[in-house]
């Protein structure tokens, strides 16, 4: 490295934007070991995402926007457990310790760090191909945890942003790689004036932690939708021993989504894309006109995709009440439980 790992941990992660103090930090930066205290009465919640060029993200990517991203993705996972965030480590791997390419990457850390008051405590770097790992640790005041377990029939099924612009962001950016085999490159066309959103949409992902924080009572459960809505949301419906029926017409949809795919695309996205960082969120009826106004608030979307049922499994219909049938379809993936 043209850096040795010292000078690159002083000068680019002991930064004050990004290794500040805060409460329940006794000890960060410096020693063998971050020394962490939780308030009494909570648990500590702990998350990891492990992003690789080539793989995760293209090659040359904007080491700021890079690190926006590896962060956002792991506070994500903190706001679907309900949990506020703590303080995170870094694993990094890096081929060269270009001194550009650290500030940047580390300013990009700060910004959301502190964004979200949650600062670097802790980490490694060794010299390697361009690989990224955070572990993000979130509090959970007891019997709080916003699990998986928690969707009762009758329950309504809510889902933040716009699933499928996740995937439909990857195709943009040209990660074709990554792309699922059902995925009809013919039927994607991003126009020029869109381009912009989906780059956004890839390497700004908004972790929902304000609408969880404020929704938390009127949640009964909740998973953030990293593989797919369908497959994630199956993950909550195995936890609870429920089913669901989800009405297709109710699906968000963003307008640039709209504009650059053909319908049938739209929809394999919407329910089968990864890399949303959206949350997918059960609730009693009598919750959701408040979970709206928080919602609209934030100037979030919100919307009502459809029920738990007692019936086990998962039934989608469209517009006019039909069954539509994915068994058969090519693009159906269900992740392993
Ligand atoms: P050790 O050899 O004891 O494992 P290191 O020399 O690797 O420690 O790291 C020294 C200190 O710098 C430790 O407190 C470690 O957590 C921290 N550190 C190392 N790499 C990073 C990183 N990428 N980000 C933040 N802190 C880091
Ligand atoms: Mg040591």
């Amino acid at each position: 490295m043209s850096l040795s790992e010292f000078d690159i941990i002083r000068r680019y992660f002991c930064r004050d934007e990004l290794a500040f103090a805060r409460d329940g930090i006794e000890l960060g930066i410096g020693d063998d070991a971050a020394l962490i205290r939780p308030p009494a009465n909570h648990s500590l919640a702990m998350t990891m995402d492990v992003l690789v060029e080539g793989v995760h993200f293209p090659v040359g990517a904007s080491p700021g926007l890079l690190a926006w991203r590896a962060l956002a993705v792991n506070l994500s996972d903190l706001a679907a457990m309900g949990a506020e965030p703590l303080c995170f480590t870094l694993g990094l791997s890096l081929p060269r310790g270009e001194p550009a390419w650290l500030d940047e990457f580390s300013l990009g850390l700060a910004e959301l760090a502190s964004l979200h008051r949650c600062p670097l405590v802790g980490g490694d770097v060794t010299r390697g191909p361009l690989s990224i790992t955070i572990q993000a640790h979130g509090l959970l005041a007891d019997g709080r945890a916003l699990r998986r377990d928690g969707a009762r029939p009758g329950q309504a099924i809510l889902v933040t942003g716009y699933p499928g612009d996740g995937l439909l962001a990857l195709a943009s950016l040209g990660l074709e790689g990554v792309l699922p085999d059902w995925f009809d490159a013919a039927a994607f066309r991003c126009a020029a004036e869109d381009r912009d959103y989906f780059r956004q949409a890839f390497y700004r992902p908004q972790p929902r932690l304000e609408f969880a924080r404020r929704a938390l009572p009127g949640l009964e459960a909740g998973i953030d939708i990293s593989d797919g809505l369908m497959g994630d949301l199956s993950h909550i419906l195995r936890a609870s021993a429920v089913g669901a029926r989800l009405n297709l017409a109710q699906f968000p949809l963003s307008a640039p989504a709209r504009r650059s795919a053909g319908e049938d695309l739209l929809r394999q996205a919407a329910l089968f894309g990864g890399d949303d960082y959206e949350l997918c969120l059960t609730a009693e009826s009598a919750e959701i006109p408040r979970l709206m106004e928080i919602a609209q608030d934030l100037q979030m979307p919100l919307t009502e995709i459809g029920r738990v049922e007692d019936e086990a499994g998962l039934r989608c219909v469209d517009a006019h009440g039909e069954v539509v049938d994915f068994a058969q379809s090519a693009y159906l993936h269900f992740p392993d439980p």
